[in-house]
Order: C-alpha cells, then sequence, then structure tokens
C-alpha cells in the first residue's frame, strides 16, 4: 500500500478568545472561557475569517484546550452544547469549520478534578498533539498551513508543528517580543483583529504560490 502525499493546507484555529469572546467570571474575578452555551459571543470577523479563508483554500480546523473537563468545572455535554451553539452563530452568517478538536486533559488533580483527564498529554497546547490530529485526518501539510491564536501557547504549538504561526492580539508586539522569545513564542506574524488576520494569511498565500 502506498500512501498518499499530504496535499491540502489548513488553517488550524483556536476557540476561546480567538473565534468566541472571554467571558468574565464573577466568581472567580478572571476572564475565563465560556462555560454555558448562553455565555457564547463571537468575536468581531469570526465568521469572516473562515469564509475568507475557506475561499483562499484552507481547511479550517478549530483546536482548544479544554481543561475544565479534566477540573470538573465543565462536563462533556455542556461542552458540546457550547461548540454547538459557536457552531450555529458562524452559521447565521454563513461560516463552517471543518473540524474541531480538543483537549479534556489538565496534569494536576482539582477538588472536583475528574481522573480519568488527569494526565500529561501530548494534545494539551503548547503541545502540538490536536495539529498533528487534524493533519493526519485531513492529509495536511503543515509547512503550507497556519496556526492562528491569542495565546503564547497557541503560537508554541504551531511552531512545534511546523506550521506559520499568526498572534491576534492587542497588545503592542514591541512590549511583548522579549517575553514572546524567552517563551520560544515569537510568532511568524502578528495581528490586531482577524479581518487584518485574514489580510496577512491572503498576502502570505498569493506570494507562496504565485
Ligand atoms: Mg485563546
Ligand atoms: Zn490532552
Amino acid at each position: 500500500m502506498k500512501t498518499e502525499p499530504p496535499v491540502r493546507r489548513a488553517v488550524f484555529i483556536d476557540r476561546d478568545g480567538t473565534l468566541n469572546e472571554l467571558i468574565y467570571s464573577e466568581e472567580h474575578g478572571i476572564v475565563d472561557s465560556p462555560h454555558r452555551a448562553e455565555d457564547v459571543r463571537l468575536v468581531p470577523g469570526a465568521a469572516e475569517f473562515i469564509i475568507g479563508v475557506k475561499a483562499l483554500g484552507y481547511l479550517v480546523i478549530v483546536v482548544t484546550n479544554q481543561p475544565g473537563i479534566a477540573k470538573g468545572s465543565l462536563t462533556t455535554d455542556e461542552l458540546q452544547r457550547i461548540n454547538r451553539r459557536l457552531e450555529s452563530l458562524l452559521a447565521q452568517r454563513g461560516a463552517r469549520w471543518d473540524e474541531l478538536l480538543y483537549c479534556p486533559h489538565h496534569p494536576r488533580m482539582h477538588a472536583r478534578g475528574v481522573t480519568e483527564f488527569v494526565a500529561q498529554c501530548d494534545c494539551r497546547k503548547p503541545e502540538p498533539g490536536l495539529i498533528l490530529e487534524g493533519a493526519r485526518r485531513h492529509a495536511v501539510d503543515l509547512s503550507r498551513s497556519w496556526m492562528v491564536g491569542d495565546g503564547i501557547s497557541d503560537v508554541q504549538a504551531g511552531r512545534r508543528a511546523g506550521c506559520r504561526t499568526l498572534l491576534v492580539t492587542r497588545l503592542k508586539i514591541e512590549t511583548i517580543e522579549r517575553f514572546l522569545s524567552l517563551e520560544e513564542a515569537t510568532p511568524d506574524y502578528t495581528a490586531t483583529d482577524l479581518f487584518a488576520a485574514l489580510r496577512i494569511i491572503r498576502d502570505v498565500t498569493a506570494d507562496s504560490s504565485g
């Protein structure tokens, strides 16, 4: 049996803080991932970004850490409801991802923790496991693909997988550049929002396939 070489390109994209807004939790006094479907709000440009990169020929694969499963603060059912809510908000605007892969693990046991998900896994970003799994399932050429997210661990996972990396952040890059290089997390590109991120991917794709 002959294995086919990877031929497709993909944009791997983070979920929380990149496609959907983070939520301020009064209970914990921090911003966090939504824990209820009714708290899901699209980040401006999320649908336009997905539609735009798909028009360039990319698959869209969402890769997200969901340690709330291991910590016992989120059930698998709640997570599925949140994912379906996000999917339907995007669908209302004509956007659809090809796949969503999540890591349910966390390395440490918490008070209400769920033993089967407490693990030092290879899928929790900054590890590249989710990206590698998505690439395997869809025969993706990682060197022609992107990892897009709002966090350092997104950039690290993308680098480890061999993708181009794009950090979406409103922080001034100069102010965090040194920190990012210490963490081996210097992104190839930065954008202040998903509209700008789409322009970068469009330009680089045009340059590298022309
Ligand atoms: Mg994020
Ligand atoms: Zn994992």
